[in-house]
Order: C-alpha cells, then sequence, then structure tokens
C-alpha cells in the first residue's frame, strides 16, 4: 500500500507540474487512444501498480487541463494544495459521512465549515446546510426545503401526502434563471413551465420595476451571479417586498456568492443575507476538487423535514445535528474535509486575495481584448467576459479555433441575441501570465479569422 500511494503522488505530482506547459484541451489522438483502457473484462486480477501505470500513460493527456491556470470554460476552478491533500486523506479514510455515529470527524468538520461559511458569506448565523454535489443538488435540496414550509404553511404535508392534491405553489423566477433551477424544479414536481418569469435587463438582471405580486405560497427563486454576465438580482429590493408577503426568496448562488468574501464586491450583494435560503457552489470559486457544494437553509427545521427519512430500526439519530437530515444522500463521502481545508489554508485574506485577483484578471481580459478592436458584451462586474469577434460566424470560427489551439479555453454562449464567447476566471491557479497569454493567442485567432 506504501509504494503504490508513494507512486500515485508521484505520478500526481508530475501531472501537475506539467500542466503549465500542455494544451489545455486533449488531442484528438489522446481522446483515440482511451480505448486501451477497454477491451474484455480481464478474467483475473491484475497488480494496481500496473494498473496506475496503465491509468497515468492514457489518462492522464486524455484529461481536460481545467486544473491548470488556463481553463476559462463554463465555470470550473482548480483545486488548492492543501483541499487536494485532504481529499486523499479523506480518500484513505474513507468515512459514509451519512451520521454521526459513522463518522465522528466529518459530522464535526461539517459543523465548522457551516461556521466559517456563515461567517465568511454573512449569512444567518444557525443556518442549516447539506453538503451536497455542486449548485444542481443544493438548488434541489433548498427549494424541497421551500416547498415543505410553503405547503405546511398551508396545513399540507408534502413529505406524507405528496404533491398531488396539494394547495398550489407560485414559483417566480427571473427570464435569465439558470437552468438548474428549472432542473430542479422539475424533480420536485413543480414543474419548469409552470414559472413565472421577471423580465431581466441588459445584464440579466431581473427588473425590480417589474417584479410579480407576491404572496405567501410564492417561491422566489433569485441569482447571485448570472452565469454569463456575472451579474446579480436586485436582492435588496425583492427580499424585502418579499419579507412583507411573506414569500420565500431562494438564492441561486453558485460562484457568485463568493463576492461577499470581498469589500469590494459586496455591494453587489446586498439584501442577499435576507433571503430563506442559497446554493452554493464550492468545487468552482472555492477551488475545492469535483463535486463540492452547500445548501443553506435560515430556518433548520424546514431543511430538516425535507431531508429526513421516516423511521428504520437500525438507523436511530443521535442527538445534535444528523448530516444525512440535510441531504438527498444517505451515504455519501465526506465532502466537508476538502472545504475545511480550503477554508483554514487560505484564511480570510487568503480567500479574498483569490477572488479579487481573479476579478481583476477578468478586468484585463476584457481590457486586452476590447483595446484588439473586440466587443466586450457585458459590464465586467466580477469574474465573467462576454466577447464578441465580429459576425456569429465568425466569433464562433473563432472560439473553435482557440479550443483546437491549446493555450486555453474557453466555450461559447448566447447573450440577448448575440453570439458570445465566454470568459470565466475562476481558479487559485491562473497568474497574470497566464491571463496576458490566453489573450494574446485570443487575439492571434481572431484577426487570423478576419483576414
Ligand atoms: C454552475 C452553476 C449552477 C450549477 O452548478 P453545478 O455545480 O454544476 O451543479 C447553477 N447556477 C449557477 C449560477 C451556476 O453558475
Amino acid at each position: 500500500m506504501k509504494e503504490l500511494l508513494g507512486e500515485t503522488a508521484v505520478r500526481a505530482a508530475r501531472y501537475l507540474a506539467a500542466i503549465g506547459d500542455r494544451r489545455v484541451a486533449p488531442g484528438v489522438e489522446d481522446i483515440a487512444r482511451l480505448e486501451a483502457l477497454g477491451g474484455a473484462l480481464p478474467e483475473k486480477p491484475c497488480d494496481p501498480a500496473e494498473l496506475l501505470a496503465l491509468l497515468d500513460d492514457i489518462g492522464s493527456p486524455a484529461t481536460v487541463a481545467t486544473t491548470g491556470g488556463r481553463y476559462f470554460g463554463f465555470v470550473i476552478g482548480g483545486t488548492l494544495p492543501a483541499a487536494l491533500a485532504a481529499n486523499w486523506l479523506a480518500g484513505a479514510w474513507d468515512q459514509n459521512a451519512c451520521m454521526r455515529i459513522m463518522s465522528p470527524v466529518s459530522a464535526k468538520i461539517e459543523e465548522i465549515v457551516m461556521e466559517w461559511t456563515v461567517d465568511l458569506l454573512g449569512l444567518p448565523p444557525g443556518s442549516a446546510m447539506g453538503f451536497v454535489t455542486g449548485t444542481t443538488m443544493a438548488n434541489f435540496s433548498a427549494l424541497a426545503a421551500a416547498r415543505s414550509a410553503v405547503l405546511k404553511r398551508a396545513g399540507w404535508n408534502v413529505e406524507e401526502d405528496g404533491m398531488f392534491g396539494a394547495p398550489e405553489i407560485r414559483i417566480v423566477v427571473g427570464e435569465d434563471v439558470h437552468v438548474s433551477v428549472l432542473k430542479a424544479l422539475s424533480m420536485l414536481g413543480l414543474g419548469r413551465s409552470r414559472v413565472i418569469k421577471v423580465p431581466a435587463d441588459g445584464q440579466g438582471r431581473m427588473r425590480a420595476d417589474a417584479l410579480p405580486v407576491l404572496d405567501d405560497h410564492t417561491v422566489f427563486c433569485i441569482q447571485a451571479g448570472n452565469v454569463n454576465t456575472g451579474a446579480f438580482d436586485p436582492a435588496k429590493e425583492i427580499c424585502s417586498r418579499a419579507r412583507d408577503a411573506g414569500a420565500w426568496v431562494h438564492v441561486d448562488g453558485a460562484f457568485g456568492l463568493w463576492g461577499a468574501v470581498s469589500p469590494l464586491y459586496g455591494p453587489l450583494l446586498e439584501g442577499v443575507g435576507a433571503a430563506d435560503s442559497w446554493a452554493i457552489d464550492c468545487h468552482k470559486w472555492l477551488n475545492v476538487p469535483q463535486d463540492s457544494g452547500i445548501a443553506v437553509v435560515r430556518e433548520p427545521e424546514h431543511l430538516r423535514r425535507a431531508m429526513s427519512w421516516g423511521s428504520a430500526a437500525y438507523l436511530t439519530p443521535s442527538t445534535g445535528r444528523e448530516p444525512s437530515h440535510s441531504t438527498p444522500d444517505s451515504s455519501r463521502r465526506a465532502r466537508g474535509i476538502e472545504l475545511w481545508a480550503a477554508m483554514r489554508s487560505l484564511g480570510r485574506s487568503g480567500l479574498r486575495e483569490m477572488i479579487e485577483r481573479n476579478c481583476r484578471q477578468a478586468r484585463l481580459f476584457a481590457d486586452r481584448l476590447h483595446t484588439a478592436g473586440f466587443e466586450i458584451l457585458n459590464d465586467v462586474v466580477l469574474n465573467q467576459v462576454l466577447v464578441s469577434f465580429g459576425s456569429a460566424e465568425q466569433t464562433l470560427r473563432v472560439i473553435a479555433e482557440i479550443q483546437s489551439d491549446g493555450t486555453c479555453w474557453c466555450g461559447g454562449t448566447q447573450w440577448h441575441g448575440h453570439t458570445a464567447m465566454r470568459i470565466s476566471v475562476s481558479s487559485w491557479a491562473t497568474s497574470d501570465d497566464d491571463v496576458e497569454r490566453s489573450a494574446a493567442a485570443m487575439i492571434r485567432m481572431a484577426q487570423s479569422v478576419k483576414e
């Protein structure tokens, strides 16, 4: 075991050391070589060291270098050294985070992370949290709590009696709602299509002058950090209107909520802390390994009611917080450990520095591209940049060139009728040199397409 883990560390370190020099997306040949991992299932066991060598030789070149400094696709983030180290040790521990009695260390670390998270993000102390796989599941879990609370107020027990015959719930979302909120609504029996959509402005923010009438059977889903522009819905206005009406406000704050750690971006989030629930991603901007997110609910009883199991003689809850009563999962890995490692290794100032640096780098990208004559389509308020390289066709060709060139990686999007390239700066590993190299490659490619 010791030799195997030592060899693993050597190979992993070699992979990470080379990541700055390799192309970001794997080549076609690298992907084709993955066939070597298949074939008929071997009849006999094999030596784990041989298997590791095969996985590294074939698998490593076919990875997408998302954990390096020049991946700007989607919103992904890398892995901080302390978070990776904690992930390895936690892998060796192989804890089941389901119940306190199965893993006191995981249960305790989750409680510590809960305190640090409310402190860092300005959320209500004492909020309940479920440690889930990402924001999709965090949206699902928090909206399950919202559904439970709103129906309970109307005299309906959705956990026992289901949705058939239940009083109606009104769901309000913005025109630029993230698809994961709609997916969560569909999984909860609330439907993707029966939502009320609030018109958005040019940055994708809900228009405060176009809010519908709210009441106490409304769940209002707002966004802190639009996945294209980084813009924030007007939380202060919405939360105060919702409070007067008795409506529930849920915040999809996947990456944007991390802006709260910096006084520079705090004003964008004004009022967000007055909501009832929040969904946060940790594998994005906190830079822990995939997969990791947190569902946060102000009133713990609602998450607990939505996520508790019925009774089973062998699963007796302990006193205190029982982790499985906050998540859709029962058995799961102890992903709180990496959050603890990331937060403790960076500290408040390190986290703030990382967020501010990434936002500054986004502005640097926008500046370089604008100076080279290309149009920036959004107000760069956070870490997201939308750029057009001319016509839709030209922009798509530039994106394809950038992806195959390999210096960096960006994807495309449609933004209010324009075809655009998205740049998301969300990795601790991104240096200013990475930004300059990548911007230069983008400009080179865009000019060659123009000619
Ligand atoms: C990424 C993202 C999600 C979905 O998060 P996953 O971690 O992929 O499940 C939801 N909302 C926003 C705004 C996001 O950026």
